[in-house]
């Protein structure tokens, strides 16, 4: 799968799973820019020294005007954006009883409200070009459920109903919209979950283990590449079994 000469847009891209999309699509030969609360050069470095051009630009997916204006510097720098990853994401746990409507908020905002911002800021060069490719990482959660999480669960739900939507939307237009949905993958995220917790996740996966950020990467590599031109609307999960 060659990704020369596409330019990709990943939000949330500096570190964890965002960064190991990044690395991949870069491996595969596509320029990078990463949107981010804060850029983190050495990603941006680490990039580039792959033999790609990368970029960072600094934006809140929460704050519509700044992403606009993200986009407006990608296209002065590539002219083009061929691949839209949705990445950023937050918890904010909590067992429904005690959850505050901050912590609603602030997990729809960013999950759901982040991507339909990042959507709608990039659609119109999309239609232009008549070609693209949007990712959505969702999450098993957004299809089972999850105690504590009815925020995040929520998010992910909607997400997957905004990517079903786009891609009857955007199909005439050659645009494929898909969604990724990661079980439990090792990064910062999980790391807060408490021991017995992850006991108890590790037990309900078929694989027995969790997954890696280079698992989920790999499913977005394969989504955005041509090879995937008549997969749209679809949900991959990359969770071990976790789910199905
Ligand atoms: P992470 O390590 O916490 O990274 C999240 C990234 O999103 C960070 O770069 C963060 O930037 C960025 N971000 C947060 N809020 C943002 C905002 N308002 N604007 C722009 N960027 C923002 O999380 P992760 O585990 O890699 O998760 C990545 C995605 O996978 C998320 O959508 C998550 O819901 C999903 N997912 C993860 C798992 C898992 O097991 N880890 C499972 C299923 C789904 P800062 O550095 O500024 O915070």
């Amino acid at each position: 799968m060659s990704l020369k000469g596409k330019i990709a847009l990943i939000t949330g891209g500096s570190r964890g799973i965002g960064k190991s999309i990044a690395l991949r699509l870069a491996k595969a030969g596509a320029s990078i820019v990463i949107l981010d609360r804060v850029i983190q050069n050495e990603t941006v470095e680490e990039l580039q020294s792959l033999g790609v051009k990368a970029m960072g630009v600094e934006a809140s997916v929460t704050d519509f005007s700044s992403v606009e204006k993200a986009v407006e510097k990608v296209l002065e720098s590539f002219s083009t954006i061929d691949i839209v990853v949705n990445n950023a994401g937050i918890t904010r746990d909590n067992l429904f009883l005690r959850m505050k409507q901050e912590e609603w908020d602030s997990v729809i905002a960013v999950n759901l409200t982040g991507a339909f911002n990042v959507c709608k800021a990039v659609n119109r060069q999309l239609f232009k070009q008549r070609a693209g490719k949007i990712v959505n990482i969702a999450s098993v959660v957004g299809q089972m459920g999850n105690i504590g999480q009815a925020n995040y669960a929520a998010s992910k739900a909607g997400l997957i109903g905004l990517t079903k939507t786009l891609a009857r939307e955007f199909a005439a237009r050659n645009i494929q919209v898909n969604a990724v949905a990661p079980g439990f993958i090792n990064t910062e995220m999980t790391a807060k979950l408490p021991a017995d917790v992850k006991e108890y996740f590790i037990k309900n996966i078929p694989a027995g283990t969790f997954g890696s950020p280079e698992d989920v990467a790999n499913a977005v590599a394969f989504l955005v590449s041509d090879e995937a031109n008549y997969i749209t609307g679809q949900v991959i999960n990359v969770d071990g079994g976790m789910f199905m």
